[in-house]
């Protein structure tokens, strides 16, 4: 038998499924294909085949370990908590390791993604040919009709200059005084590439309120396109890359305004380490990780009502879409409610499942767009129920498959982040 070894380590997991079934009420892809291997029970019973060498990765396995959208909706009711992100993760890995990427994810990942530099000069080459893209509105732009292999699925634009091109080294405290507490700022590929306003934005909140930012320039991406799709080998080169940028720094805390991101990073410790001492270098990188929505709270402790609403959201009514990576992965629910309630001049009004997945999942969307629509409808039917005129998040993920929902669903709200909200 072949060497189980990314298996070998959740095998707790999946073994302890105990077939109850509540996972089928919840999972957000097998809603709307009741097919038993789109939900965990199913991942779960197939990844103990595996383990006892009744299963191989054939090519219809590879398919069931891709509909998943490790959103862990699962994990939330799940009596004896599978984990059923670490188990679907470890078998991709393990694929990998047996039959190896294909030729594109490789080629995207390992030799695209991973380099800094390189990636930033591709998102160049995509921003001067993105007017190939037909404008749907604004700054959005969707497939083009002969494309139709992933639907007329919308996009915002990359952006005339990258946040990486515009970003200083260090920003002061913005009273001149000494700073009370010292961060290194996180951009992501979205960020950086697609909403550097957004970053930018950021950085300029935390000076306001006494914070001194480091941007370190070789940072990288997060790794978790890489975790999420097997490739363990080039998240674990990332996350090595990413600490030595910020140890360097002495930093207090490391702030990321992208769900995903920060939970990746925080992360690194459960999935990638292969030894204890690798173990040890991503937890204490961990306890630096913060959310902006938990720092704001927590380090920050700027209570809502004394932050300033932007005069265009006066007297608009905002409802919340929970981010997967927020509120399971990082268990961040009421701090992003709190500011929102807590602005003056803005209402709230929560929407029905508003911790229900976007439907996007990362490359899910690139292989079942149409259960990423259909998901989306859904979310949209949430939002149109509380009546609300702007639809708030923290992830740019999250931010792109909703905005393409509204569109898709003729909505007229618009997404933004939190942090757009206010001054
Ligand atoms: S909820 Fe958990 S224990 Fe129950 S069937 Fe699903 S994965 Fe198994
Ligand atoms: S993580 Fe989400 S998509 Fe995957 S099995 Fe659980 S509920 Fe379904």
């Amino acid at each position: 038998m072949k060497d189980l070894k990314e298996l070998k380590k959740i095998e707790q997991y999946a073994d302890s499924c105990i077939k109850c079934g509540f996972c089928t009420f919840f999972c957000p892809v097998y809603q709307e294909d009741k097919i038993e291997t789109n939900v965990a029970r199913g991942k779960n019973f197939l990844i103990r085949q595996i383990l006892k060498g009744e299963q191989k990765f054939t090519k219809e396995m590879q398919d069931i370990l891709g509909r998943c959208l490790l959103c862990k909706r699962c994990w939330f009711i799940c009596p004896p908590k599978t984990q059923i992100d670490r188990v679907v993760m470890a078998a991709r890995a393990q694929k990998v390791n047996e039959k190896g990427m294909g030729f594109i994810k490789r080629l995207i990942f390992s030799k695209l993604m991973s380099h800094r530099k390189l990636f930033g000069l591709f998102a160049k080459i995509v921003q001067k040919f993105q007017w190939i893209m037909p404008r749907t509105e604004g700054n959005v732009r969707h497939v083009p009709d002969f494309v139709k292999v992933m639907g007329r699925r919308n996009f915002p634009e990359f952006a005339k200059k990258f946040m990486r091109d515009r970003v200083k080294p260090v920003y002061e405290s913005a009273d001149g005084k000494p700073a009370k507490i010292r961060v290194g700022f996180f951009m992501g590929c979205l960020i950086d590439f697609m909403y550097p306003d957004l970053g930018l934005k950021a950085i300029e909140f935390l000076t306001r309120h006494g914070v001194e930012v480091v941007v370190p320039k070789d940072q990288n991406c997060c790794g978790i396109p890489m975790s999420t799709n097997g490739d363990f080998k080039t998240a674990r080169m990332l996350a090595n890359k990413n600490i030595e940028a910020f140890e360097k720094l002495n930093v207090d805390y490391i702030v990321s305004i992208c769900a995903t991101c920060s939970s990746g990073l925080k992360d690194y410790q459960k999935y990638l380490p292969e030894n204890e001492e690798q173990k040890k270098r991503y937890e204490a990188f961990e306890k630096k990780i913060k959310d902006i929505n938990e720092f704001i709270f927590d380090n920050l402790k700027i209570k809502p009502e004394d932050l300033t609403l932007k005069k265009e959201f006066q007297g608009k009514t905002a409802t919340w879409h929970d981010p997967c990576h927020l509120v399971r992965y990082q268990n961040i629910k009421d701090q992003p409610r709190a500011i929102l309630k807590g602005l003056n001049g803005l209402k709230y009004a929560e929407m029905p499942n508003a911790d229900l997945c976007c439907g996007m999942g990362g490359s899910f969307s690139v292989y079942h767009y149409d259960i990423t629509k259909k998901i989306g409808a859904k979310k949209m039917n949430g939002v149109k129920a509380t009546g609300a005129d702007i639809v708030v998040t923290a992830c740019p993920g999250c931010m792109m498959s909703l905005e393409d929902s509204a569109i898709q669903n003729n909505m007229p709200q618009k997404v933004y982040h939190i942090l757009e909200l206010v001054e």
